[in-house]
């Protein structure tokens, strides 16, 4: 197996972005097609489409691993592109689509979905939904509730995966967590 190149040598920026490119790419490849798997199984619930972005809330914050891959594909719009106006994402435009969408963190891969998640501890299963994708589009749907468990996106894995990229590409040393608006060079 090959050993993963030195992200903590001269030139790490640059290194660490081409590691992101080829390896975060793989898992948000791998996120897309599940995720997709699960919006076929709500089709007829979802009300998501580009220009809808109640759910691109100010102040996202990414591991660096992800921050990475945004920096490495977008040095323009960082380095002299104007940020969306505080109180919503910095990276939506005037039309409310994403500037980064090709290269957008795991977190907005599954925005809409029906999302679950288990609470080991207590044995309990939580889930929640966009309030706009509570209300289906056509037909009767059954509450999110009642949803089988693969018409929804279990929470944990992809997180677990996302961490211990973190932890390979970047170290202990990086900064865990990168606000988008950050990424900016200005910051007004
Ligand atoms: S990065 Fe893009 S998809 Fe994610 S919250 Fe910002 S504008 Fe929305
Ligand atoms: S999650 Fe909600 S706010 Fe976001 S795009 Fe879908 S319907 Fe619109």
């Amino acid at each position: 197996m090959a050993s993963k190149p030195d992200t903590k040598a001269a030139g790490a920026p640059t290194n660490m972005a081409e590691l992101a490119k080829s390896e975060l790419a793989g898992l948000h490849a791998a996120i897309d097609t599940r995720a997709r798997e699960v919006a076929a199984k709500n089709k007829g619930r979802l009300h998501c489409e580009r220009g809808c972005s109640g759910c691109c809330v100010d102040d996202l914050t990414v591991f660096e691993v992800e921050a990475a891959r945004i920096r490495a594909a977008h040095p323009e719009l960082l380095k002299s592109g104007v940020p969306h106006a505080a109180g919503a994402c910095a990276f939506l435009d005037s039309e409310g689509a994403c500037r980064v969408y090709d290269v957008r963190p795991y977190v907005c891969r599954t925005q809409g979905l029906p999302l679950r998640w288990l609470e080991l501890e207590h044995g309990l299963e939580h889930r929640d939904i966009c309030v706009l994708n509570d209300e289906p589009v056509v037909g009767p749907w059954p509450t999110i509730v009642d949803l089988p468990i693969e018409a929804c996106w279990t929470l944990g894995p992809a997180e677990e995966r996302l961490s211990q990229l973190q932890r390979e590409l970047c170290g202990d040393e990086a900064p865990a967590r990168v606000k988008l608006r950050d990424l900016f060079s200005r910051l007004d």
